[in-house]
This record gives C-alpha cells, sequence and structure tokens, in this order.
C-alpha cells in the first residue's frame, strides 16, 4: 500500500538523489536508447461540451480554433504513412467529444485499422466510454485508451465541473475491464499545490489499472480559454514529477506531452534521464503548436 505520505518523501528528496533513484529504476526496466515516438492526430476538433477550463475545443471557452468535423479515411492514411517514416511506433486518435456516438466509432475502428495496416500501436481519447463502447473499440483493434485524470481529486473540481473525476474512473475501470490498455496522465501548472501534484501520483496509483502510459502535460495558455493567466511553476517540479512517477510506476511509459516546446533540448535531456521515455513527436498537438519535427530528430539522434 503506498500512502500519500510514502509518496511525498520520495516527490520531496533533494533534487539528485531522486534522480538517482529514478535512473537506477529506470535502467533495470527499459533499454537506455527506448525514446518511444507517438503521434497525435486531431480526427475531430473543437465544439465540446465538457468546460476544461485549459482546452481551447471547449465550448465554454472562447478560443479562435478552427473547427474540424471527423477527417476523411484518407488522411489519417497520409498522417500514418508519413508519421511512420519518421519512426513513429504510436498513434493516438484525438476526438474532443463527451462520449462518441456509434457513427464517431465506426468511423474511428476503420482509423484504427489503417493503423494496424501499417503495424503500429493505435490509442485514441474520445470522451468518456461505457463497457460497450469500450469492447466496440476493442474489437476493431485498439490497444491503448487514454483518458486523463488532469490533477488531484481535491483540485479537480476548480478545473472541470461537467464531468467528475469519478466519472472519469469509471471510464477507466470500462477500458480496464474489456482488456485494453490504459493510457492516463495529467496536467501541471493549473495552478495546483505541490499536495496536489503528490496526490494526483496517488490517484495514478490508485488507478483500476495500472496505466500502462502516462503522459504528462504543461499547461498551454491558449486565448480564451479560462486557465490562461496561472503563475508559471517552477520547471523543478516536473523533474520532480517525472523522477517520482519513473520510482512508482517502474514498467510504465511516460511520455512528455503538452508543453514541452518550453523545453530547451538539455531540459528534455534531464527529464529522460529522471524517467520519460516518449514524446509526442509532429508540429502540431490537438490545436497548440509542439517542437519542430526535425528538431526533435536532430535532439533523439544526439541522445541515443
Ligand atoms: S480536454 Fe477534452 S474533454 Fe475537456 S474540453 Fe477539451 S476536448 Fe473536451
Amino acid at each position: 500500500m503506498v500512502t500519500k505520505e510514502t509518496i511525498s518523501e520520495i516527490y520531496n528528496k533533494p533534487l539528485l538523489a531522486l534522480i538517482t533513484d529514478a535512473r537506477v529504476i529506470h535502467q533495470t526496466n527499459f533499454p537506455v536508447d527506448d525514446i518511444e515516438l507517438c503521434h497525435l492526430v486531431s480526427v475531430k476538433t473543437g465544439g465540446c461540451p465538457e468546460d476544461c477550463k485549459y482546452c481551447s475545443q471547449s465550448i465554454y471557452n472562447k478560443s479562435p480554433i478552427k473547427l474540424n468535423p471527423l477527417l476523411p479515411v484518407s488522411e489519417i492514411e497520409e498522417a500514418v504513412t508519413k508519421a511512420k517514416s519518421h519512426g513513429v511506433k504510436r498513434i493516438c486518435l484525438g476526438a474532443a467529444y463527451r462520449t462518441p456516438n456509434s457513427s464517431a466509432i465506426d468511423k474511428i475502428s476503420q482509423y484504427i485499422q489503417i493503423i494496424k495496416k501499417h503495424g503500429l500501436e493505435s490509442c485514441a481519447t474520445l470522451g468518456s466510454l461505457n463497457m460497450e463502447q469500450a469492447e466496440q473499440l476493442k474489437s476493431a483493434g485498439l490497444d491503448y485508451y487514454n483518458h486523463n485524470i488532469d490533477t488531484s481529486p481535491e483540485f479537480y473540481p476548480e478545473v472541470i465541473t461537467t464531468r467528475t473525476f469519478n466519472d472519469r474512473i469509471d471510464t477507466i475501470s470500462n477500458v480496464a475491464n474489456v482488456g485494453m490498455k490504459v493510457c492516463c496522465g495529467g496536467i501541471m501548472g493549473l495552478g495546483e499545490s505541490r499536495d496536489d501534484r503528490v496526490s494526483f501520483i496517488h490517484a495514478l496509483y490508485q488507478l483500476p489499472a495500472i496505466p500502462d502510459s502516462i503522459p504528462i502535460n504543461m499547461l498551454v495558455k491558449v486565448d480564451g480559454a479560462k486557465l490562461n493567466n496561472t503563475t508559471p511553476f517552477d520547471k523543478n517540479e516536473l523533474v520532480r514529477m517525472i523522477a517520482t512517477v519513473r520510482i512508482l510506476f517502474p514498467k510504465t511509459r511516460i511520455r512528455l506531452s503538452a508543453g514541452r516546446n518550453e523545453l530547451s533540448k538539455l531540459e528534455q535531456s534531464l527529464l529522460f534521464l529522471s524517467g520519460a521515455n516518449s514524446i509526442f513527436f509532429g508540429d502540431k498537438l490537438l490545436t497548440v503548436e509542439n517542437n519542430e519535427a526535425n528538431s526533435d530528430l536532430e535532439m533523439i539522434k544526439n541522445l541515443v
């Protein structure tokens, strides 16, 4: 049983001791040259009825984004082929839904089949799922389902009010119950405290299934979103987060996600040293800018 107190002790260790502990665990469980590239495709953009205060795609925010219905299958084929040529191993399909309807699931099933045809891992993030929806996606060949808890249970109501923390856990439980792998992480910089960060990690630890991947995002402040004037947080906290998650989830893929373009290559190297072993690759992450693809390829080539 891992308590919040235990997690807090790990999180608050002197930084060098924390990184060293995380590094030992990382090296025991993953090859040192293993940094996975994952590509995220926004297959349906904007018009989401949830009120996540950080998100440009929420109808409650006034962000100037271009709305897009589900993409034609040919565009998915193109995106998958291009990503594969750069060494991407996993494609994540992102759609701004509260929950996908049956025609959306049918179309997304076609996307999944394209990904599988190319021999890549498939992941999707489509909002809440009941057991039947999870089963349909699993039958279509979906390997992973992403549903983030975002932050601590205590801070969560400050960020989202249209869907509860427990609703999120229900979806994760449905995904795990049909045998799909769980991808679940959160966002730093929403205005949460250090205690919230510890509590977030504790909540990850208590999920119905150990996540196979944990994306760690940093808030990207977008025009029109309600949460776009929080105080910038100390990047040391990001190192502490990654290292603590690595220690507690030795076999889980830890992915540097949104906000990575605020980090220098040297800062990213420190995060890889602390236990991160995956990035989102591609010039765009849903509606926000990501690191330039060639620059990432150069960084990876230098690191491994
Ligand atoms: S984060 Fe996801 S669920 Fe929340 S508003 Fe944006 S698209 Fe909708």
